[in-house]
């Protein structure tokens, strides 16, 4: 197998974590989840990690050329050296720029776009409804995960809440940012294939409905030939 450097993109909530764990132990492949590999970036307090965690500290967003490097040094490690999914960065055009730039002086480049969509409702529903146990954060969901008894975890008993990320309001938030900032992504790696097909990722866009294996299923055979 020739390396699948892959990007997942898709609205929060679309599935993307969860599509990511069942590609990467199918290609075995890295997953290089942002909040995951700068949480560890810091903890291994190399310089990179150091650099970070002084705007962490401050409360500031680390800078898009920061987190860029965060990225790059784990895509430079040998465990990437046939691939790794990326999830989480880029987030923007900028982004998409410093990274292609960045994996261009690495010689590499990115083989896919894998985009996991779900209508605005969906992911509104699913997120919405989303409860967290407050001592352990056994997550259930009110329609599709019920408790047994309304409000508190089966497993310990502990009450459960909703995460300030998923209550309705801070979810159209994030919808509008994604559609802002994030969705336009598509387009520029689709552009970027029809004006350079040889360099750039081919964009694949699967439905993000229905059972987890369905989804798998599709982002397997969209991914087949890449
Ligand atoms: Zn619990």
């Amino acid at each position: 197998m020739s390396e699948l450097n892959l990007i997942l993109l898709g609205p929060p909530g679309a599935g993307k974590g969860t599509q990511a764990e069942r590609l990467v132990a199918d290609f075995d492949l890295p997953y290089y989840a942002t909040g995951d590999i700068l949480r560890a970036a810091v903890k291994e307090e190399s310089e990179l990690g150091k650099e970070a965690k002084e705007y962490m500290d401050r409360g500031d967003l680390v800078p898009d050329e920061v987190m860029c490097r965060v990225v790059v040094e784990r895509i430079d490690r040998p465990e990437a050296r046939d691939g790794f999914v990326l999830d989480g960065f880029p987030r923007t055009i900028p982004q998409a720029e410093e990274l292609g730039e960045a994996l261009d002086n690495l010689g590499r480049h990115l083989t896919a776009v894998l985009l996991i969509d779900a209508p605005d409702e969906e992911v509104i529903r699913r997120l919405s409804g989303r409860r967290v146990c407050k001592d352990k954060g056994h997550v259930y969901h009110v329609d599709f995960d019920p408790p047994k008894n309304e409000g508190f975890c089966d497993q310990d008993g502990s009450p459960l809440i909703q995460r300030d990320d998923d209550k309705e309001e801070t979810v159209g938030k994030r919808l509008e940012v994604y559609a802002a900032q994030t969705r336009p992504l598509v387009e520029y790696y689709a552009n970027w294939a029809k004006a350079d097909p040889k360099n750039a990722p081919v964009v694949r866009r699967i439905d993000g409905m229905g059972s987890v294996e369905d989804i798998t299923a599709r982002a397997l055979a969209a991914l087949a030939d890449c």
